[in-house]
Formats: C-alpha cells, sequence, structure tokens
C-alpha cells in the first residue's frame, strides 16, 4: 500500500513540463531534512496518510482525464512497490515523472518499463543536505530529464556551477536553478547567470507559488 498526504490536479510548478496540468500523488515520508523543507508536514512520523494500492491510485490519475502524472513527496522512491505504480501508469498511458532528491540510487527506477522522467535535485550546501548526494545518479539521466540546484545564496550557485561543470551536466538533461523561496532574489540567480555566461541553464521560479498564495497547500 502507499502512503499519501495529498492527491489532486494542479499545474506543474516546476521541472521540464512546468506550466503543464498534472495529477500530483504526494507521498509521506522523506530521507533527508533540507533548512528550507516547504513540505516537512507530510515528512512527519504522524502525518495523516490515506492508504491505496498501485491499482486505486492509476484508476484514479486515470478518471481525472489528465496525462502528465507527478510522483512527489516527501521522497516518492521511498515508498515500496514504486516500480509496480510507475508500470500501471505507463499501461494506461500517462507520463509519469518523478520528482526524487538526489539521495536515492536511481538505478533500478531508470530500468522501470516505461522509464519514467526524473526531476532530480542536487543539494547544496544551503541545505545542510548536500553530504547525501548520490553523483553516480547522473549517469542515469538522459535529455528527457531535469537536475534541479535549488540556491539560496551565492555560495550555492558557485558550488552548482562547480558541479554542473565537473559532471557536465548540460550535455545530459536539462539544468534549472531555483531559488529558495524567500532567501534569494532571482535576479541574483540571473546576474550570477549572465556574469558566467550560462546560456545552457534556465532559472526557474516555483510557479505555484506565484499563482497561489505560497503557504497553500493541494496546488
Ligand atoms: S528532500 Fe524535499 S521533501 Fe525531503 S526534506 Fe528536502 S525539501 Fe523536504
Amino acid at each position: 500500500m502507499f502512503r499519501v498526504v495529498e492527491r489532486f490536479v494542479s499545474i506543474n510548478g516546476e521541472g521540464a513540463a512546468a506550466g503543464e496540468l498534472a495529477v500530483f500523488l504526494r507521498f509521506a515520508g522523506c530521507d533527508l531534512q533540507c533548512s528550507y523543507c516547504d513540505t516537512a508536514w507530510a515528512n512527519r512520523p504522524d502525518v495523516p496518510v490515506t492508504l491505496y494500492t498501485a491499482e486505486e491510485l492509476a484508476d484514479w490519475a486515470e478518471s481525472t482525464g489528465i496525462h502528465n502524472v507527478l510522483l512527489t513527496g516527501g521522497e516518492p522512491l521511498l515508498q515500496p512497490e514504486i516500480g509496480t505504480l510507475i508500470g500501471k501508469l505507463g499501461e494506461k498511458g500517462h507520463r509519469v515523472e518523478i520528482e526524487t532528491n538526489g539521495s536515492v540510487p536511481l538505478a533500478p527506477f531508470a530500468a522501470c518499463v516505461p522509464r519514467p522522467v526524473f526531476t532530480m535535485d542536487y543539494k547544496l550546501p544551503g541545505s545542510g543536505m548536500e553530504h547525501a548526494m548520490l553523483t553516480e545518479n547522473f549517469r542515469y539521466l538522459q535529455p528527457q530529464d531535469a537536475v534541479k540546484f535549488v540556491c539560496g545564496s551565492r555560495e550555492d550557485l558557485e558550488r552548482a556551477r562547480r558541479i554542473l561543470r565537473q559532471f557536465s551536466l548540460d550535455k545530459l538533461c536539462h539544468v534549472f536553478f531555483s531559488p529558495v523561496f524567500g532567501s534569494i532574489e532571482p535576479v541574483e540567480i540571473v546576474q550570477f547567470m549572465m556574469e558566467h555566461r550560462m546560456d545552457h541553464v534556465r532559472v526557474q521560479l516555483q510557479l505555484h507559488k506565484y499563482i497561489w498564495h505560497p503557504d497553500t497547500r493541494g496546488v
């Protein structure tokens, strides 16, 4: 059974499909504790959850009539049997995207059929969680995937640039720089990108935080 804290239809606020409608399945629990986490409520051990089977979730996703399905959290790859859910959603013709935090090995999930699209974080120093990043995950990325650097400071931006260059990430997949909401102004990110002529990176704002109040849930 899957431990679901929210399921709804909204626009995808981030990643390569940002701005498109998507079915959101948000699962409980995460192995990290980022300083800026905006879904910490979903990671508490006592968070109310609803239990669903893979079949029930896939049937519900199909009933929405929406093509894109986003598996998020928390950390969705910690849910046992997530591969079964990916398969069932794929059978129904959905595009399956997984937002993952960079600490879980991607290899087994990259072998799923159909292969999901990954939007993978690389946690920067400001998150306090960089020690948990698995850079071997970069080997499993494909052009439709994305690495997202959530930047809260100049130090974060410098570190993101070093990682991007070290692993030639822009040759592998999409690369996004997003601000930690309220910690850094988007214009600082754009200025950094201009300073370093980073025309292979996209700045990305979390759309849902501009369309709705930043604390609104279920959007
Ligand atoms: S990985 Fe995501 S859900 Fe987990 S603590 Fe960090 S920001 Fe929150």
